[in-house]
């Protein structure tokens, strides 16, 4: 008997909203071992779809289909090449970007960056897990990489029951791959780096921000130099900030290999924009791209005194006529709410701020109508009037 899952009237509903996930509370009967691939039903047996199954995570179910359509091998492999085809003809100007972005790409849970030669995948639910093998022949097949490895280190495998785990899957990988975007060079810890390396999603925005890059730039959070570069090269002096010893350190070598002077500092953004308040220094270009401060519901309202924080430092330190490029990647702080932080911020510092460009993250990593989760990245480019 193929599994079988019972949902609730209210679950049906949510499903007929277009949301593709169903929670625990949602499910009435459950005849399926964890990371089943089954048979949907509503609560009066009428077949709804196909799913991937967790006994372990709040959401229960991932939709893969509705109605009678089956998931099998052959489907996932039509979604992997249809998401491959569409970031073929998006003509991206890099050889590192977002292949499979889970959701948006009707492969719930699953991620696939391509760097140069290079595939990282990442299974963040049982039943994706599961499908591994499936996965990795159809990006043999349609991608012909070099090598793939698994970071499957994430958090969020641990709420399915799954191990963290950092594999090589297939071939070989090297500990540094060097890609490109936008004409910089960019060198890769894809074993040890953050996310899968690098922060991919930031890429049109980085694109975008170097258009009003000038005089003096200031890089917050930033990493191995991901706007650092991009936006230096127009820009007469460039200092970067990150906690992260190793990200400065990739960073110099990054700014070496590209011939763009930066001064890259370890520190804490929240105390050092105050110390370069103190100091009197004034930038025309500043950056602020900060990790998710509201990983979940509970710590919103700590993230809107960070973020408000870190964007009244900003607007201070900013020259009339400069250009504040101002990211949010936390999905519980809303594009609304983060436009109110923003003008906040600007009210505090006594600053008259016009936007410029409301922006998201990069077309490789699509939103889902109906699926607010796949909607996280916002990205301000505000211009200080006065
Ligand atoms: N702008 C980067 C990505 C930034 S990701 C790019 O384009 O590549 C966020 C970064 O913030 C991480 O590198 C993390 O190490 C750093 N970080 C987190 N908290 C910090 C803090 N309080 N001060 C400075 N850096 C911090």
């Amino acid at each position: 008997m193929i599994p079988t899952i019972t949902i609730s009237a209210r679950g049906e509903r949510r499903l007929q909203s277009g949301h593709p996930w169903i929670y625990r509370a949602d499910v009435a009967d459950a005849r399926a071992e964890a990371g089943d691939r089954v048979l949907v039903r509503g609560p009066r047996g009428r077949p709804l779809g196909h799913a991937l199954f967790s006994d372990r995570s709040q959401i229960a179910l991932r939709m893969l289909t509705y109605g009678e359509q089956p998931a099998d091998d052959a489907l996932i492999r039509r979604r992997i090449e249809a998401a491959q085809q569409f970031r073929q003809s998006l003509r991206i100007d890099a050889t590192a970007f977002r292949l499979i972005h889970g959701e948006g790409d009707l492969l719930p849970s699953l991620i696939v960056d391509r760097y140069g030669d290079f595939l990282v995948v990442q299974t963040l639910s049982q039943g994706m897990d599961r499908l591994l093998p499936v996965v990795v022949s159809a990006l043999q097949e349609l991608v012909h990489p070099v090598g793939i490895l698994a970071r499957n280190d994430p958090r969020a495998r641990v709420l399915e029951g799954l191990e963290q785990r950092v594999d090589v899957l297939a071939g070989d990988v090297p500990d540094a791959v060097s890609v490109t975007e936008g004409g910089v060079e960019y060198d890769v810890d894809l074993r040890r780096g953050q996310k899968t390396g690098l922060f991919l999603d930031q890429r049109e925005n980085r694109a975008a921000a170097a258009g009003y890059a000038h005089g003096r730039l200031l890089d917050c959070f930033s990493y191995t130099g991901g706007f650092a570069l991009a936006l230096g090269r127009r820009c007469r002096e460039t200092i970067a900030i990150d906690v992260s010893e190793d990200a400065i350190r990739r960073l110099r070598l990054n700014a070496a290999r590209n011939g763009v002077e930066v001064d890259a500092r370890v520190g804490n953004v929240f105390d050092d924009l105050r110390g370069l308040e103190r100091l009197g220094e004034r930038f025309d270009t500043i950056v602020l791209d900060p990790p998710a401060f509201a990983k979940n519901k509970a710590a919103v309202a700590k993230a809107v005194t960070g973020y408000k924080e870190i964007n009244l430092r900003a607007l201070k330190l900013l020259e009339s006529g400069g250009t504040l490029v101002t990211c949010s990647c936390s999905y519980h702080v809303n594009e609304a709410m983060f436009a109110e932080i923003v003008h906040d911020a600007a009210l505090d510092a006594q600053a008259e701020v016009s936007l410029v460009e409301k922006r998201m993250q990069g077309r490789d990593h699509p939103v889902l109508l109906g699926v607010p989760e796949t909607y996280y990245l916002k990205c301000f480019i505000l211009r200080k009037l006065a």
